[in-house]
């Protein structure tokens, strides 16, 4: 059994996720356009990878994302088949924040007081799914052979969890949303393809929706 190492948000994280829990709900769905653009980034990332000859897991895997929705426990899922992150990658990607574009956000909320108009404009990242998610758990396999698969979950309050996944992964990135009772919309899949024509529109990789292409 690997244990999971907790690991606290830093200060500018914990920050962002107070103005996105407490923001009014009208630019929420854009949480998916997030998950998409990060998705479609770790697929440009493998496709790189592979034009530049280095040697990736799983080859012969097709670079798409597909989304999946459970009624059961009331999460969809995002995956991807791309570059994945290593322990050490998903530590630093998923609690720091490393973009200019926040501290101008961040900023911008300040001034404002009322962060619902600037949340669809800005790119405000992976954190975003924490307007619609009680807990998140993202599991990776990079594509480098050495590095073993790892999991991250958090309830998006102070902490994060990291540990070493028991589990054989293919690679690339899932992330599993479990959702808010408000925002139970989410887990139709109607919804979840407007959203997608929306906001993710010019994504060049194919996305399913329950096993259907957009
Ligand atoms: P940005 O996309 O602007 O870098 P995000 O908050 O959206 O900021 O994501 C933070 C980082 O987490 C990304 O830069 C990337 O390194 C990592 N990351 C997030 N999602 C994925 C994913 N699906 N696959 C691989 N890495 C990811
Ligand atoms: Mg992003």
């Amino acid at each position: 059994m690997h244990t999971a190492k907790k690991y606290k948000f830093k200060a500018e994280v914990k920050k962002l996720l107070d103005i996105l829990v407490h923001s009014l709900y009208t630019s929420r769905e854009i949480f998916l356009r997030e998950l998409i653009s990060n998705a479609s980034d770790a697929l440009d990332k493998l496709r790189f990878e592979t034009t530049r000859g280095s040697e990736v897991v799983n080859p012969e895997l097709p670079l798409e994302i597909r989304i999946t929705i459970n009624k059961e426990d009331k999460s969809i899922t995002v995956s991807d088949t791309g570059i994945g992150m290593n322990y050490v990658e998903i530590t630093k990607n998923l609690g720091t924040i490393a973009k200019s574009g926040t501290e101008e956000f961040l900023k911008m909320v300040a001034d404002s007081k009322d962060a619902t108009n600037i949340i669809g404009r800005f790119g405000i990242g992976f954190y975003s799914v924490f307007m619609v998610a009680k807990e998140v758990i993202v599991t990776s396999r990079s594509y480098r052979k050495e590095d073993q698969p790892v999991e991250w979950r958090s309830d998006g309050l102070g902490q994060y969890e990291v540990s070493v996944s028991e589990k054989e992964l293919p690679r690339g990135t899932s992330i599993k949303v479990l959702l808010k009772e408000d925002a139970e919309e989410f887990l139709e899949k109607w919804r979840l393809e407007s959203i997608i024509k929306k906001h993710s529109n010019f994504i060049s990789f194919p996305i399913f929706v329950e096993n259907e292409k957009i």
